[in-house]
């Protein structure tokens, strides 16, 4: 295959507004180049060889690459027949230069796709609760600079024609507006749009900061330095503006401004992200566990060969049945080779798990502890008979044990999968949140994600507040320092989210 460049919009800001297609292009790249207002969330979808490079920030004092040799770059790459992604923040081709980029492209017969992004023109505006458009009221939308290049001498918006169709109804959205705010603003003015025409600006829109100040086009500018709104944000001049008082809705969700921290590993984070991020929140993925397969499958493949001969078969993790029935289906078995075998689950999320294969559980125990398990099997149902724990390589003795110790005859204890932790890729990100205390809320649902969350980052959890799954995992967490504001009375994730729900709801009405 001909190497390929996407010019791929990031979206605003929260990792969940980028399309589906950009989405699907990132899980192929090979190299990344992205800029400093793209989600890093985003740059977890890459898979994990493809390169990635920060091609920094435009306009400020951040070192960054100078836009003709980012361009060779790309070219340079693609002539190496790699799936190459530029990701820009918005949308590519709204103020972002990659019109250059495209141009650079075509010049050096190098293919190229474009794929849209949602725009912050569009975006803050709608998280701002202000349409653009409105019937009656506002027939027409420009996009403008507010950062002209000085050196061409004349203005290159020509504001007297804009300020005239917005005086019939239309709504001004400014770029780039907050280092030249003020000057902005007069010359709206000057051209002759009324001052009490209603003006907004929303900083870091869809985002955990994102702030939002409502004024006039002649009080916006001090207003906004008073509540000290800077880089990134956009303005919205117009009567429509003035809709953010009855539409402004983002506030209004229960989790709106708040940064929660999910350790869960990558594919079982996913449902409960989701869950945070529909109430509002902004959530950055740190998954202190990953799981791959075993060293060796050879003690779980002769389990399985001989499954039927067990009287039971204790899971004690989501995980461990799906690499127990993968490794079955995987070695041309069918379930039914589990004969009459009992089937016992440590927690609901375990038997929730069995249920998606119907597999139906015949004990869980009330309490999520391994020792509870003994209770729900029935000491008689122990005395004499085979056990198959398929579950991860590394897990505590403590079940094994008892059962052993309650007369089992047989218990065999079979890796399953393996539990690693990540690459170190993203603990400079997470030690800067963590010290410039923008985050609210870290969630544990094993101990193992508090003990390994301290350990890779090199840090302890005081001032931190945590949320909990589980007892157990809440006295890991207090061991270590963290103040568990968040305990579920179920131990499970959805009802983990609405626990954390109702936590940060009753914080609000403190304030
Ligand atoms: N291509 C981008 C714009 C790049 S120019 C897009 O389509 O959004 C950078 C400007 O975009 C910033 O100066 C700011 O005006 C705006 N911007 C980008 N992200 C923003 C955000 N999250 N909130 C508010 N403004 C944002």
């Amino acid at each position: 295959m001909r190497g390929r460049v996407f010019l791929v919009g990031a979206g605003p800001g929260a990792s969940d507004l980028i399309t589906i297609r950009g989405a699907d292009v990132l899980r192929r790249a090979d190299v990344v180049v992205y800029d400093n207002l793209v989600s890093p969330e985003l740059l977890r979808l890459t898979p994990p060889k493809a390169e990635l490079i920060y091609a920094g920030k435009r306009g400020g004092s951040e070192k960054s690459i100078e836009q003709d040799e980012l361009n060779a770059m790309l070219i340079a790459h693609a002539r190496k027949r790699r799936v190459v992604v530029r990701l820009k923040g918005g949308d590519p081709f709204i103020f972002g230069r990659g019109g250059e980029e495209a141009e650079a492209l075509a010049r050096a017969q190098v293919d190229f796709e474009v794929v849209p992004g949602v725009t912050s023109a569009i975006a803050g505006p709608a998280f701002a609760g202000v349409p653009l458009t409105h019937r009656g009221h506002g027939s027409f939308v420009a996009f403008v600079t507010g950062h002209e290049d000085e050196s061409k001498g004349s203005s290159a918006v020509p504001w007297a024609e804009l300020v005239a169709a917005a005086r019939h109804g239309g709504t001004i959205v400014i770029l780039m507006a907050t280092a030249r705010m003020r000057a902005t603003l007069d010359r709206i003015r000057a051209a002759g749009l009324p001052d009490k025409t209603p003006a907004i600006s929303v900083q870091w829109a869809t985002t955990a900061a994102q702030k939002t100040v409502s004024a006039t086009l002649s009080t916006l500018a001090d207003v906004s330095a008073r509540e000290g709104i800077g880089a990134p944000a956009v303005i919205v001049v117009g009567e429509l503006a003035g809709m953010r008082e009855h539409l402004k809705w983002v506030e209004r969700t229960p989790l709106f401004g708040r940064t929660i921290i999910v350790t869960r590993a990558r594919a079982a984070a996913a449902e409960f992200a989701t869950a945070l991020r529909r109430l509002g929140a902004e959530v950055v993925e740190f998954p202190t566990i990953e799981t791959a397969p075993p060293r060796s499958y050879a003690l779980l493949d002769r389990a399985i060969k001989r499954v039927a001969s067990f009287d039971w078969i204790i899971f004690t993790s989501a995980m461990g049945v799906e690499s127990f029935i993968e490794r079955m289906k995987s070695g041309g078995r069918d379930i039914r080779a589990l004969g009459h075998a009992s089937i016992a689950a440590i927690g609901p999320a375990t038997a929730a798990r069995l249920a998606d294969y119907a597999l139906q559980v015949a004990a869980v125990p009330d309490e999520y502890r391994a020792e509870e398990i003994v209770t729900a099997i029935g000491i008689k149902q122990i005395r004499g008979k085979r056990f198959l724990i398929p579950r991860a390589e590394v897990a505590r003795e403590a079940l094994p044990e008892i059962l052993r110790d309650n007369g089992a005859k047989e218990v065999v204890v079979a890796p399953a999968y393996r539990t690693v932790k990540p690459e170190g890729a993203q603990i400079a990100r997470m030690r800067e949140l963590i010290a410039s205390g923008a985050i609210d809320l870290v969630t544990f649902t094993s101990s193992s994600t508090v003990t390994n969350f301290c350990e890779l980052l090199g840090v302890s959890g005081k001032r931190i507040r945590a949320a909990a799954i589980g007892p157990i995992t809440a006295a890991t967490a207090q061991e270590r320092g963290f103040e568990v504001v968040v305990k579920p009375r179920k131990y499970t994730i959805e009802a983990l989210a609405e626990a954390i729900r109702k936590y940060f709801v009753q914080v609000k009405k403190k304030t």
